[in-house]
């Protein structure tokens, strides 16, 4: 296929709907379940809390843990499947895992697990991915595919697609953030405009939200939820665990099932079939003040590079370099001052700004 948009438009079409393998009642559906198993007590206590909310579906733990460092715990391996069956054949609840090779594959679908899922460690190696969709060749079970650590939607996307190409169909991202050598409030960076192009590029995958690795601190799980569902995010992958301060990974991340549960009822759902006829045509006359706004920020930045370029022509006649740190430190500290008593956000405005003048050197070199 030739034109890149007919190949997002055929592999959207080739998605199901989340309600073919994700019955649910209610906004948000939310698989809850601990980081790893760690005994089948673990398991079906946290699991017994769980199926309690009646907004839980699914139940996870991770038993092969990709960790960041040797000689820490690295799950209990196959034993965790039986703990999964039990936790399925005594709640009800339909249980998902996370797969890394052909192997764990195998073990999965021979012992039932009905969802999988694929880590961010995973996903970023195409050889890894490639490995388990051939595992997955004919086989009608939903995969879940973590975004990469590092911030790359094609990364993300490639590993759907491969997924898709298999034949999967049954298929869901998830977005759990990216990793930075900056330390924030976040364990990793939420960069909620990559989830957001993933769901412009492809409207039909399901989107879920993992708030426990994104903010890595269970007292940050309900306002990222909360935005999560603000964007118009539908699912959560949540980690619980019947003593969260003991857990033997990710101890810092993980809630009781109590916890979620009285979470979940304070968090907002957003209804996204506005059918108000009057909200309808407010909001459309904000769009349209919007989009007119954002033309006139399009006219004046091109104003703005005709004068960087005439500047340019001068310093180069002048045998002046490009670059004037002075005039640019004391270009921004005006332009962060005035922001900050039109009330917007310094970051953003350091972040567009530095964005402009790099467009505005890359014009007069
Ligand atoms: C997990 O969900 O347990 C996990 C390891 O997550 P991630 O792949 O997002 O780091
Ligand atoms: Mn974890």
């Amino acid at each position: 296929m030739k034109n890149p948009s007919d190949a997002l438009k055929k592999l959207n079409r080739s998605v199901a709907s989340i309600t073919k393998w994700l019955p649910h009642e209610q906004i948000p559906w939310v698989i809850a379940g601990p980081c790893s198993a760690e005994s089948p007590r673990q398991m079906l206590a946290t699991a017994k809390g769980l199926v309690k909310c009646p907004y839980v579906k699914v139940f996870r733990a991770g038993i092969w843990k990709p960790r960041t460092r040797p000689n820490t715990f690295e799950g209990v391996g196959a034993i965790g499947l039986d703990w999964l069956g039990r936790v399925k054949a005594e709640t009800g609840l339909m249980t998902a895992t996370e797969v890394a090779n052909t192997e764990h594959v195998e073990l999965c679908l021979k012992r039932g697990i009905d969802i999988l899922w694929i880590g961010a460690r995973t996903t970023v190696s195409p050889f890894s991915v490639q490995e388990i969709a051939n595992a997955l060749l004919g086989v009608d079970i939903p995969v879940m595919v973590k975004n990469p650590i590092n911030a790359d939607l094609g990364l993300w996307l490639g590993a759907i697609e491969r997924l898709l190409d298999a034949g999967i169909r049954k298929i869901a991202a998830i977005h759990r953030g990216f990793s930075t050598y900056v330390e924030t409030e976040f364990r990793n960076q939420p960069n909620w405009q990559i989830p957001v192009e993933l769901k412009r590029r492809l409207p039909n995958l399901p989107l879920i939200c993992d708030p426990s690795h994104i903010t890595g601190n269970r007292q940050l799980i309900e306002p990222v939820s909360q935005m999560a569902l603000d964007l118009g995010i539908q699912g959560l992958m949540i980690e619980c665990h019947n003593h969260p301060g003991e857990a033997l990974s990710d101890a810092r991340q993980q809630i009781t099932p109590r916890e979620l549960c009285r979470m979940i009822n304070r968090l907002h759902a957003r209804d996204t079939t506005l059918t108000d006829r009057e909200v309808k045509r407010h909001i459309a006359r904000l769009r349209t003040e919007i989009s007119h706004v954002d033309a006139q920020i399009i006219e004046n930045l091109a104003e703005r590079m005709k004068w960087v370029e005439e500047i340019g022509r001068l310093k180069q006649e002048h045998n002046v370099p490009v670059l004037q740190l002075t005039r640019w430190e004391s270009l921004l500290g005006d332009h962060l001052a005035k922001a900050e008593m039109a009330g917007l956000d310094p970051d953003f405005i350091k972040a567009l700004f530095e964005l402009i003048h790099a467009q505005a050197i890359k014009r007069q070199l």
